[in-house]
């Protein structure tokens, strides 16, 4: 009679059993652990900063819990649920490698979008006095919780702005601060009355900063040129950014389609394949025209940010008498480009001052 029960009901035992297992399996991992998947880890690492950090997408995720004890010991770290458990991976790594945290949202939460640019700077005792802790020799900065997306050297070609210079550092440390970006500023001064190469400089300034460290892009930026919102990321672009896109002056309007200059950003890696800039324009204008050329030669596209983000308020200054020679040198730009540009640059390095707020070059340079 018994064998006969297991008989008939032998299929409803099967199910059952199964179900048991799919439940032990589910909830709790018995028999097997997903590679790379934490449940539970355990470890102990200092942190340096008062605070627990923990990637925002996880914050508020009941599928994960965490604790520290009063001396920021990070005891346990728990996933009930391995929706992520790459980046639950990722987080325990960094934090034992480092004790910092990992990556830097994509979004900063720290930003402001829109603001008013002053036009009246601080003393800059005072500006270093508040700024300086914060930042590294020469001015360098990384965001101090979190691992930066991008490592960014600005470039500022420069000549006789003193004024425009203060007012940039001060607009530009607070305003890179809140992107969460790994940046360096690069002041590349020409020295003498000889016209001022604009470009040149700014391949200077790549050559110098790439020997300081490893900048995955460059942002090359007039120093009269104040970024108004903060939304207009100074981040590597995907594709050469034409930056100042709206600037007050031209009624925030972008004067040509092809334009280039002011303040754009390109990838070291585009950087060196179009040679950089051309070294042959000397005086107002050309150089930026040029480098458009170069990018659509070597099959890369100018992008940009809407001009509702991309606003830049211009500092006055009186307007250069442009190069009249300037076309002439920029026929067949593009197929001088393998020849002109980083790959013949020459240039006498004077000075290279690792200031508190910036790094500070001076360059002499003549036409060859
Ligand atoms: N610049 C400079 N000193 C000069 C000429 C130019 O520092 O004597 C630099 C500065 O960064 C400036 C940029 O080159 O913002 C572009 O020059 P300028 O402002 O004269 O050009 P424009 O605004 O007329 O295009
Ligand atoms: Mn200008």
């Amino acid at each position: 009679m018994f064998c006969g029960f297991i008989r008939t009901h032998c299929y409803k035992v099967a199910i059952t059993a199964l179900a048991a297992l799919v439940f032990l399996e589910y909830g709790f991992g018995v028999f097997y652990e997903e590679r790379g998947r934490i449940n539970e880890a355990y470890f102990t690492f200092n942190l340096t900063a008062p605070r627990l950090w923990v990637p925002s997408t996880l914050q508020n995720s009941s599928d994960v819990s965490y604790a520290a004890t009063s001396n920021m010991t990070l005891i346990a770290l728990q996933s009930s649920n391995s929706s992520d458990p790459y980046q639950l991976d990722l987080l325990v790594d960094s934090l034992n490698f480092t004790g910092k945290p990992l990556v830097c949202p994509l979004v900063s939460p720290l930003l402001v979008g829109r603001t008013n640019v002053s036009k009246i700077a601080m003393p800059m005792e005072a500006f270093q006095e508040k700024y300086g802790p914060l930042l590294g020799p020469g001015g360098r900065y990384r965001p101090p919780d979190c691992q930066a997306h991008y490592k960014v050297a600005i470039i500022i070609p420069y000549r006789k702005r003193e004024e425009h210079l203060q007012l940039f550092i001060q607009h530009m440390h607070p305003f890179l601060q809140r992107q969460q970006i790994d940046y360096g500023i690069f002041v590349v001064e020409q020295s003498g009355d000889t016209p001022f190469n604009r470009a040149m400089l700014m391949n200077i300034g790549a050559a110098e900063a790439l020997r300081q460290d490893g900048f995955q892009c460059f942002v090359f930026h007039d120093v009269d040129l104040l970024p108004e919102d903060d939304r207009n990321t100074y981040s590597c672009p995907e594709q050469p950014r034409h930056m100042s896109v709206a600037i007050d002056v031209f009624k925030y309007r972008l004067p040509y389609e092809g334009l280039f200059g002011g303040v754009s950003s390109m990838t070291t890696e585009h950087f060196i394949k179009v040679n950089g800039f051309s070294n042959l324009f000397w005086g107002w204008g050309g150089e930026d025209d040029d480098m458009s050329s170069r990018i659509k030669y070597h099959k890369l596209i100018i992008s940009r940010y809407p001009p509702s983000i991309a606003r830049y308020t211009m500092l006055s200054h009186k307007k250069a008498r442009p190069n009249p020679n300037r076309y002439r040198v920029m026929r067949n730009g593009a197929k001088r480009s393998k020849v002109d540009g980083l790959s013949n640059l020459k240039y006498k390095r004077l000075e290279l001052e690792m200031k508190p707020l910036y790094i500070h070059i001076v360059v002499d340079i003549k036409p060859s």
